[in-house]
């Protein structure tokens, strides 16, 4: 991937100035809301650095054989440490042994790069040893982190980073992009990006035939519930092994959405515009403090997506919530 987003420009030429300067520094810390490419970035700019005849805007020149041992995922001066599968975090050993390979020599007299992903991970110990090298670095080694949650990192290991910024990009800038990169009118791009949050790239997931069905399969459910068709618990066990990122991004979508209407009857919902009609009707018959309850509970479900052990429990208890909250319309007694 050789091409720069358009929405990643200052970064870029932030990066090609320190390089023309000879002030690269020893670590950058890629930091930012999940979806604004952070991954392609890192990936332009460690490519751009290996290889050996990059243009002058400093972009790789995808042929050399810098470009293409990178592309090929066998450049020997290159080592990336992600988390091993089964485990939840960075381990020590993981990051002593990239400390190992950055203190050898370069095999091609360039920079030996380090790229950890999912930088939030590590663990105290790992980022303690990290710590020292970044106290001390390897001549030509370059450092590079990313993460989505820059405050889960120690502040210690933050201040010793040259951070790098990535912001949400201007509506209009971003929803061009994403009509011409995934060939959709602008209707169907500007519902992707809301429902991404604002991020490109989530929006762009968000297209994909089968990511697309999944969300609308997800929204009839919640209806079924709130309209009293579907008994949430039945519903909970069945979404115990769908992906709760989606499920609860979806869920909190919907509450922002019925917000928006409750408050103000005659808006457009943001997040489920093709839900327009369903959402109104079910927006008027709720109490607006339980909705804003119900929004924040699901708000907190989903900041502990990736730590949380008791799904099953977590989404029982959203989906009751929300079926409590229409009980009104639908005549039931209280649930829970
Ligand atoms: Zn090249």
């Amino acid at each position: 991937m050789t091409e720069l987003l358009p929405w990643h420009r200052s970064q870029w030429s932030g990066f090609v100035q320190a390089r023309q300067d000879g002030r690269l520094p020893h670590a950058l810390l890629l930091q930012g809301r999940a979806g604004l490419g952070k991954q392609r970035f890192g990936a332009l700019l460690i490519q751009s650095l290996l290889c050996e005849r990059s243009g002058f805007n400093g972009l790789p020149c995808a042929e050399c054989r810098g470009c293409r041992q990178f592309k090929a995922g066998s450049h020997p001066d290159l080592r990336e440490v992600v988390v091993e599968s089964g485990r939840m975090a960075i381990r020590v050993e993981q990051v002593r042994s990239l400390i190992e390979f950055l203190d050898l020599t370069s095999q091609y007299r360039g920079f030996k790069i380090a790229l950890l992903v999912q930088a939030d991970r590590l663990n105290a110990q790992a980022a303690n040893a990290l710590l020292k090298t970044l106290e001390e670095p390897a001549p030509d080694s370059l450092i590079v982190l990313i993460t989505d949650a820059p405050a889960r990192l120690p502040a210690t290991l933050r201040s010793r980073c040259h951070n790098v910024r990535f912001w949400t990009p201007d509506r209009r800038l971003a929803q061009a992009w994403l009509r011409e990169t995934a060939a959709v009118e602008e209707q169907m791009a500007a519902v992707a990006l809301s429902q991404g949050g604002g991020s490109p790239l989530a929006a762009l997931g968000l297209l994909k035939p089968d990511a697309m069905a999944e969300r609308a399969d997800l929204v009839d459910r919640l209806m079924d519930v709130a309209n009293g068709r579907s008994d949430p618990l039945a519903v909970a066990a069945d979404w115990e092994k769908r992906n709760p990122e989606l499920i609860f991004s979806v869920l909190c979508g919907w509450y922002v959405d019925l917000m928006r209407l409750n408050v103000s009857p005659g808006s457009r919902p943001l997040y489920h515009v093709d839900r327009h009609e369903q959402l109104h009707s079910l927006a008027l018959a709720v109490d607006s403090a339980q909705l804003s309850d119900c929004h924040r509970s699901a708000q907190q479900c989903l900041e502990l997506c990736d730590t949380a052990l008791v799904k099953r429990l977590m989404l029982e208890q959203a989906l009751l919530r929300l079926a409590t909250l229409f009980d009104d319309i639908n005549g039931r007694d209280a649930l829970a």
